[in-house]
């Protein structure tokens, strides 16, 4: 791009675009992305970086994918609009293919965003209790550092105080409980322990809140913006035990983890169990265009046809269910599917945490936490004490990736005081030669 049409555009930007994050210049000013193909973005100069966040967790297939574009236009020229009180023959089978890749009975609710997936949610449990005659349970417990959306509601869920703290009062009712942080635990002994100690804090909160007013646990099977926080393997299990012990929901928030992210389908699949709700977005098109879902298991979603106002959820949204969206997932799915990207993902984690367990052995590396194509590296001042890199330090390494063409982010807890934790996300249609380019340069 020419130098005057670039700096006239970013002046512009300057004066008239609100941006939500900061970019990733090292001055925090936004790149002027131009292009994009398959793991790589080339910014308005012309370089290229890989993009190791797959934009913000989400461009799991890669960009560049005609296919996808031509499923969306074919679409758009169709049929542009249903609103979802009719019905379409997009989402019909999109919503069926979910069902497949839930692998169990699921009724799938659309909707545009993570964060609106996961209101969906709150309000189909409340109102399943409701209609349950157990109409006290409102209240949700979640997780410190977990992220579950801008909303009041899922802004409420998530555990990140320097997220929340201008907009308070947020949602009533969301109770919080540690995150399963095995690397910096109040709990000892062996990672089962752990897992049991921490999924146990779950179990005291419903029973202290009085489980009669409790309607649901949200959580990630693995916390992704808090800081890649993999939990033992016995912890999900047990909270899904203790949930179905105290008739609570269990809500398993899959924005990222989903669509191959952790080497499974779902996240949650690493776990072996069956959630009651799963909120999914982000991977569900690859973020080519914005849709999200809500599945509920058949049981659920029963109780509010026995209802003599047969299905009434009252939550009406434009745009959910977008008949191109819905195109577009379906063909983003069927890739996944054909590349064999979830075998792919898992393939490619595995050598990726062998890559980087020599990184363990460097006096500032503290922890390295992953599953699939997800991967928190923890950086420390230092190893015996934990403390923390500062944050001039962690900027220091994101910025050296991106000088050799890694784009890489970060993530911790402000309002605790660390923001140590590098993420690394990137697209799991990833090249043999992508994947070199990554290990070589975070190394
Ligand atoms: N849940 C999780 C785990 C997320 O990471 C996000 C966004 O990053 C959301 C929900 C909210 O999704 P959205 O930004 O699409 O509203």
């Amino acid at each position: 791009m020419a130098i005057n049409v670039k700096n006239d555009l970013l002046k512009k930007d300057e004066k008239y675009v609100w941006h939500a994050m900061k970019g990733c210049n090292e001055n925090g000013a936004s790149l002027l992305i131009t292009e994009a193909d398959g793991a790589w973005i080339t910014d308005a100069d012309g370089n290229k970086y890989l993009d190791g966040m797959s934009g913000l967790w989400c461009v799991n297939v890669g960009y560049g994918r005609q296919e996808l574009a031509e499923a969306a236009y074919e679409q758009l020229k169709t049929m542009p609009y249903v609103p979802m009180s009719n019905t379409h023959e997009p989402a019909i089978n999109l919503a069926e293919k979910l069902n497949e890749w839930l692998e169990d009975d699921y009724v799938i609710f659309f909707s545009n965003s993570g964060s609106e997936a996961n209101e969906t949610a709150f309000k189909i449990a409340r109102q399943y209790h409701q209609q349950n005659g157990e109409g006290g349970r409102y209240k949700f417990i979640s997780r410190y550092r977990a992220y579950h959306g801008n909303s009041m509601g899922a802004l409420a869920a998530t555990g990140q105080a320097q997220r929340k703290f201008r907009y308070e009062p947020l949602g009533q009712g969301f109770i919080h409980v540690s995150p399963p942080d095995v690397y910096r635990s109040p709990y000892s002994g062996s990672l089962e322990a752990i897992g049991q100690a921490y999924a146990d804090e779950i179990d005291r909160a419903i029973t202290w809140e009085f489980n009669e007013t409790v309607a649901g646990v949200i959580m990630e099977p693995i916390i992704t913006g808090g800081g890649v926080i993999v939990p033992p393997e016995n912890y999900l299990p047990r909270v899904k035990e203790i949930c179905e012990r105290h008739g609570v929901l269990l809500i398993i928030d899959e924005v990222i983890c989903g669509f191959g992210r952790t080497g499974k389908k779902f996240g949650h699949m690493n776990y072996g169990i069956k959630p009651d709700i799963v909120t999914m977005a982000k991977g569900l098109t690859s973020a080519y265009l914005p849709l999200s879902a809500t599945a509920v298991k058949r049981g659920i979603f029963e109780r509010f046809k026995e209802t003599e106002d047969y299905n009434r959820f009252r939550h009406v949204n434009t745009f959910g269910g977008n008949p191109s969206a819905c195109a577009l997932a379906l063909k983003n799915l069927e890739i996944m599917e054909n590349e064999r990207l979830i075998e792919r993902s898992a393939e490619l984690g595995e050598k990726l945490a062998n890559e980087m367990a020599i990184l363990k052995e460097h006096p500032n590396v503290g922890d390295i936490r992953s599953k699939g194509l997800l991967m928190g590296i923890e950086l420390v001042e230092n190893k015996q004490t934990k403390k923390p890199a500062s944050l001039k330090v962690v900027n220091q390494v994101i910025a050296s990736c991106k000088d050799k063409g890694l784009i890489i982010s970060k993530n911790g807890d402000t309002v605790a005081g660390f923001n140590n934790i590098i993420t690394l996300s990137p697209p799991l249609s990833m090249t043999d030669d992508d994947f070199a380019f990554l290990v070589k340069t975070l190394k």
